[in-house]
């Protein structure tokens, strides 16, 4: 059974408990009403026969004839409709707080999030419970365009930048259906405060639409003074892929940027809108080599597989990295070769030797990889047959799978 299977029978019996909760209430409440009987107040004998207003049953005394006509309302039921209405939403919320990132948020009802936003602090669980829904389609049209016009005032009358900046960012989350804060985007992007300008560009590349413009605007940031700015900017061009072919020209002068990130951003956007490897490979590789640059070095190895093992040099640096001294260097190489499939072969061999490096997580995604490139990796069969007989009945598993990728795939 699937999550999503689950999440039917959750959404099913919140649904049904919803209705049944519901039904109960207004029949507590309702249901009873005198119909012209004249009832005891307090125990409810009809008193039609009987002549004045004391209760000849309990001797309850009504204080006005108004009071025998009174709807009963059968307050214990009403609680045990309130108690079912609750249970209901708690399951039909399960599943997403199972799924949320923050836990007991995910079970506040949107409208309640949305309804709070100007009181809500930037930093916290809500704000972030409430970007996860807007980028993951969980909310209705209209509660999205609220929740855009809220950022939409944010964004232009706060005089916190900080607050401007944030707005910005939940923008860019919601994405194209934040479409109509774009002229509020735009103006963002001559903002004073560089944290504003740079939210700006990632908005920019988030919304991804009125493609001209949007462009033109994260050219002009690329140009920024501030580097992360520039360095958004660059990133937003990539998000517009081919799109953005106007940016190249600009892209091309930020491969001399002093900020290395600039300069990685840029050459990723650019493998990714006009791949030329004679432009970017020397500084891709040249990065890759630098043992400071961590951060830097996972961004090439990015950047190289944007560019497609077809493309001249791309995989000898992919397979040099594979003997880097850094293992998170290694193990990001390699699930990117498990990504390119069997464009990967070239690196089988580096890999064969992997699978017997001590790193077990190193060697499992080494296994996985050699299934993913197929029968290109025949070469492996030996080596993955040692791993056979490990310890671990998981580990065995994937082996076989791996060594039955290989060889049924060559037999067709
Ligand atoms: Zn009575």
């Amino acid at each position: 059974m699937t999550a999503s299977d689950l999440d039917w029978v959750f959404w099913s019996l919140g649904g049904l408990l919803g209705v049944i909760g519901i039904s109960l209430v207004a029949w507590a409440l309702l249901w009873d009403r005198p119909r012209g009987r004249r009832r005891c107040a307090k125990c409810w004998y009809n008193m039609s026969g009987t002549p004045g207003r004391v209760c000849s049953e309990c001797g309850y005394r009504a204080k006005r004839e108004k009071k025998l006509f009174n709807t009963r309302r059968r307050w214990r039921w009403v609680f045990v409709g309130i108690l079912v209405l609750a249970v209901g939403y708690g399951a039909s919320v399960t599943p997403r707080v199972k799924r949320s990132r923050y836990g007991w948020p995910g079970a506040v009802p949107t409208v309640v999030l949305i309804a709070m936003v100007p009181w809500l602090n930037p930093g916290g669980v809500l704000i972030g419970e409430l970007s996860i829904r807007g980028g993951r389609d969980e909310m209705w049209p209209w509660q999205q365009s609220w929740l855009v016009g809220l950022w939409i005032e944010r964004c232009e009358q706060t005089a916190d930048a900080t607050l401007r900046a944030d707005a910005l960012w939940l923008l860019g989350y919601i994405g194209p259906e934040a479409r109509s804060a774009l002229p509020a985007v735009f103006g963002a992007v001559t903002d004073d405060d560089p944290k504003v300008r740079g939210a700006a560009a990632y908005a920019l590349g988030m919304i991804l639409t009125d493609h001209r413009t949007s462009i033109a605007k994260l050219i002009d940031l690329l140009a920024d003074e501030d580097e992360n700015v520039r360095e958004n900017a660059a990133w937003g061009l990539w998000k517009f892929g081919a799109e953005a072919e106007a940016g190249v020209p600009a892209l091309m002068n930020a491969l001399t940027d002093e900020s290395g990130e600039v300069r990685l951003m840029s050459a990723r956007a650019l493998s990714r809108i006009s791949p030329d490897p004679e432009v970017v490979m020397p500084l891709l590789i040249r990065t890759l080599q630098n043992p400071d640059h961590h951060p830097l070095r996972i961004r090439a190895i990015l950047a190289l597989v944007e560019l497609g093992p077809h493309i001249d040099g791309v995989m000898p640096a992919l397979v040099s990295a594979l003997g880097d001294a850094d293992s998170k260097i290694r193990l990001m190489v390699i699930r990117s070769l498990a990504e390119m499939g069997a464009g990967a072969s070239p690196a089988v061999p580096a890999l064969i030797e992997i699978v017997q490096d001590e790193n077990a997580n190193l060697r499992d995604w080494a296994v996985y990889a050699l299934g993913a490139i197929g029968p290109e990796a025949e070469a492996a069969i030996p080596a993955l047959k040692e791993l056979l007989d490990d310890e671990d009945e998981y580990r065995r598993e994937a082996v076989r799978e791996a060594l039955e990728k290989i060889r049924r795939e060559s037999d067709d």
